[in-house]
Formats: C-alpha cells, structure tokens, sequence
C-alpha cells in the first residue's frame, strides 16, 4: 500500500530564459515501510522533490499525497499540524536548538503540539540510538554523530509516518554515517516507518530498498531501481510480528475512538 504518492509534480523558478525546472513532471509512489534512497547529482532536483514530498514548500503543479491527506487541498495551518503529527525531517545540519538540551530538542516536536511525550517510547528510543547518557546536554557538547542520532530521535518521537531526509550523514565522517544510516534503518524497521533518504553516498544508496535517480528535475527511468534479491515486499509486510506501536494500527485505533 502506497503511503506517499507524488503526481506530475513541477516546480519552475523564473521565467523565459531564466525559467529553470527544478522538478519537471516527477510522478512516484512509496510503499508503506520503504527505505528508498533518492541519488543524482547537485541541482538535480533532490531537495526540490523532499521538500514537495513533506509539504515544505508547494508545486507549481501537481500534487502529493501522504496516507490520506492531498496536501495541497490543506490549509497552511492544518499542513503545518500534519508535518509535524505525521513526517519526521532530518537535516544535514542536524537543525538542533542550541539553546535547548538533548532532551528539549527531542521533546519539541511533541510539546508544540500541547502534548506530553510519551516517556516510554523516548527511553526506548534514546536508549536505541545511545543517547540515553546525553540528553542534559546542549548541542554544542555533542559530536556531530550524536547530534544527528538527537534529530534522529526528534523525528521519530511523534511517530510519524514517514522520515524524509536530506543527506542526513554529509556532515560525518565515514564510520558515523554508517551507524547513523544503520540505526536510522533499524529504528524505522522497529516502528514500521517508510524513509525517503537523498543521499550522494552510493554505499548508503546500496543500503536502501530502492534508489530513484534525479536528473534534471526528472526521474531516470532506467536508474529506478530495488535492491539486489529483494522482492517488492517491505520489512513491514514480511515481518508483522510485534504488537509495538505501528503508524497504521494507531490511526484505525484513533478513527475508531472518535467514531
Ligand atoms: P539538489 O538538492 O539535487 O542539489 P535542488 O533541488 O536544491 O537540487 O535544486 C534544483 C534546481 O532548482 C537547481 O538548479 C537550483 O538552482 C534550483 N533552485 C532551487 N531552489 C531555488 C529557488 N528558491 N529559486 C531559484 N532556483 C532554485
Ligand atoms: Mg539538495
């Protein structure tokens, strides 16, 4: 089932001989519990694409859809609600706070929406990305891997859907970037999140599901492509097992409340 759906997207800026087509006609569509990695070199779109994806900025024309929601029949208020119920970004400048701790940083997304966050799942989550030990520091008091491992954790606390990222490890070192994709992987697998991930670095591309190449503001239709020996089935179709949270079950169970 698709939970994220683009359709002929465009985005111009300028116009007559300064018109560049950032986006030109993008149309695609992600499983539930995808890992997909969007690769092509800079000015290609990549960013373009992410930011239409999560609402960040609008098309020219066209339209996205994420679970039920089109984005573009929602008001700025109402998207601005949804991104941060339902999509997890991650930056590659981490976009941490730095007047806010760990803690705050990871907590904001939830408490700017008048909630309390949910104590259990930050433990499990920092404890996951070995954060646990370090969420009464400032940012500046963090490495660059911990740094991200705390965007990390800010993206997944409200649960969203989707993570969408935009070269999450281009500030880190080799063996960090490694750990940080490898536990952004396994934290999505565990809570049934799709990820769409731009990145240049081929080996973290090889790590996806599936790589969609940007050129010139389109998809390249031969580079579509899965990852070796896998079948179009996701982790979260194959191995539904545990009764932990999952994005899915949470939204009946709410429809059903209020129903
Ligand atoms: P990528 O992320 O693949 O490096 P971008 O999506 O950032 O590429 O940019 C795609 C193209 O759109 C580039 O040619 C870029 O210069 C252009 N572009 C992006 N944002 C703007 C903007 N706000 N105004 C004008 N041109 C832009
Ligand atoms: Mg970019």
């Amino acid at each position: 089932m698709a939970v994220l759906q683009a359709s002929h997207l465009k985005k111009y800026y300028g116009r007559e001989e300064s018109l560049v087509k950032a986006l030109d006609d993008v149309s695609v569509s992600v499983e539930e519990g995808q890992f997909v990695a969007i690769i092509g070199t800079s000015g290609s779109g990549k960013s373009t694409l992410l930011n239409m994806l999560g609402g960040l900025d609008t098309p020219t024309s066209g339209g996205v859809q994420v679970e039920d929601c089109r984005l573009e029949d929602m008001k700025e208020e109402q998207l601005t609600v949804f991104r941060r119920r339902r999509i997890g970004f991650i930056f590659q400048n981490y976009n941490l706070i730095p007047y806010l701790t760990a803690y705050e940083n990871i907590v904001l997304p939830v408490r700017l929406d008048g909630k309390t966050e949910d104590k259990k799942f930050l433990k499990e989550i920092t404890e996951f990305l070995e954060l646990d030990h370090k969420l009464a520091n400032y940012p500046s008091h963090l490495s660059g891997g911990q740094q991200q491992r705390v965007a990390i954790a800010r993206a997944l606390i409200s649960k969203p859907a989707i993570i969408l990222a935009d070269e999450p490890t281009g500030n880190l070192d080799s063996q960090t970037s490694d750990k940080v994709i490898d536990l952004l992987k396994m934290t999505s697998r565990k809570f049934h999140q799709t990820i769409v991930m731009i990145t240049h670095n081929p080996e973290i591309a090889e790590k996806a599901d599936r790589r969609i190449r940007i050129e010139d503001g389109k998809i390249h239709p031969a580079e579509e492509e899965r990852a070796a020996g896998s079948d179009n089935r996701t982790f979260e179709q194959t191995e539904r097992t545990r009764d932990d949270w999952n994005p899915r079950t949470d939204r009946e169970n709410s429809r059903r409340k209020r129903a």
